[in-house]
């Protein structure tokens, strides 16, 4: 189940869309096209697009274009149809030693239509026990078959692999250049907007907060906090917890139960240890956890942006202004403290209240 989708970026992405126009990584990546060795390693952290480049690394060795990202060839690369490129995923937290396996035997066979068969391995550091069985492979594929491995770290077990690899660091992109991936996927401008100011590094946590529906209410909810203050505790309680129903939350988490359950049945039956599910299960909760915070922390913003409006209006006194931004640093560092979020939540309304009756 590897994090990155393959379908995010869509048709029609060419080698240097996918690569958000980075230009340093666009002339990286033509030099080595232009000699074109074994096997590359993509190294960068969570969100980078380090698999983006490993497939507009695809599109160049594949489409004759050098990856237009428009013709046959890289509109089948991009929906992982074509004959002859590979995207390998894995069904646990780790790639197992069978898919291992299936990987060797398909690095064996020629190349169909074009003169390479190129075989993507993202999130090579979740390799485990793969690992050897790959090395092998990559010792002794044969030159029409070429390698691109994604990596966020190097651990220990596949270093031998690493070194096999020519190494391309992906860096994490810059805030505008989120903001344009998100606006070429179709998100709505103010939601990349919002998406970009609380993740303006990460592809990946941007894509998930502009792509919750949950979290665009919350934003439109959370923006609302201050005129639906009272001095009616029943009402607060009521708006504490819309708050909190904003979160992402047991709904999807019950539906991730579910199948964490269904993947540890065929852990067992394959004999993997459960070790790994639990690793599986950890990084879903993180996961959550972060879209979680991501969301109150949008949501706090939102908060202060309108007051801050109301005060240039005359609305608000600058001393009320100055009390919301206490009480908003206040919620940010209990946030950051990972807090209980229930207890944040009541103590930012019933202290806004407390600022405004
Ligand atoms: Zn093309």
């Amino acid at each position: 189940m590897p994090a990155n989708n393959p379908q995010i970026l869509g048709k029609g992405h060419s080698f240097e869309d996918l690569l958000l126009d980075r230009a340093s990584l666009i002339s990286d990546l033509r030099m080595h096209l232009g000699r074109l060795g074994q096997s590359y390693l993509f190294v960068g952290p969570s969100g980078s697009g380090k698999f983006f480049a490993a497939k507009a690394m695809a599109k160049g060795i594949l489409c004759p274009m050098g990856g237009c990202g428009v013709c046959g060839v890289c509109v089948s690369v991009e929906d992982a149809s074509h004959p002859d490129c590979t995207v390998v995923t894995r069904v646990s937290s780790t790639l197992s030693v069978e898919e291992a396996r299936a990987v060797v035997s398909a690095a064996s066979i020629a190349p169909a239509v074009s003169a390479h068969r190129v075989i993507i391995l993202p999130e090579a550091h979740l390799f485990e026990r793969a690992a050897p069985v790959l090395l092998k492979t990559l010792e002794e594929a044969t030159t029409s078959t070429i390698f691109l491995l994604s990596a966020e770290s190097i651990p220990s077990n596949i270093v031998p692999l690493a070194s096999r690899c020519v190494r391309i660091d992906v860096p994490l992109p810059k805030k505008q250049e989120v903001f344009s991936y998100l606006l070429g996927l179709g998100i709505e401008p103010s939601a990349a907007e919002v998406a970009t100011s609380i993740s303006p590094n990460r592809l990946d946590r941007a894509y998930a907060f502009a792509a919750s529906t949950d979290a665009q209410r919350a934003i439109s909810l959370w923006s609302s906090v201050i005129d639906r203050l009272s001095d009616n505790p029943a009402e607060l309680a009521v708006l504490c917890g819309d708050l909190e129903s904003t979160l992402p939350s047991n709904p999807t988490s019950r539906a991730r139960t579910h199948k964490r359950n269904s993947a540890k049945l065929q852990l067992d039956k394959d004999g993997v240890s459960q070790v790994l599910s639990k690793d599986q299960e950890a990084q879903l909760i993180r996961a959550e956890r972060r879209l979680r915070s991501d969301v109150i922390r949008a949501g706090l913003e939102s908060i202060l942006k309108s007051v801050v409006q109301k005060g240039g209006s005359g609305e608000v006194t600058s001393e009320t202004v100055g009390g919301v931004e206490e009480l908003i640093l206040t919620a940010s560092a209990q946030l950051k403290r990972n807090g209980n979020e229930t207890v944040l939540i009541r103590a930012l309304v019933f202290g806004l209240s407390s600022l405004f009756f």
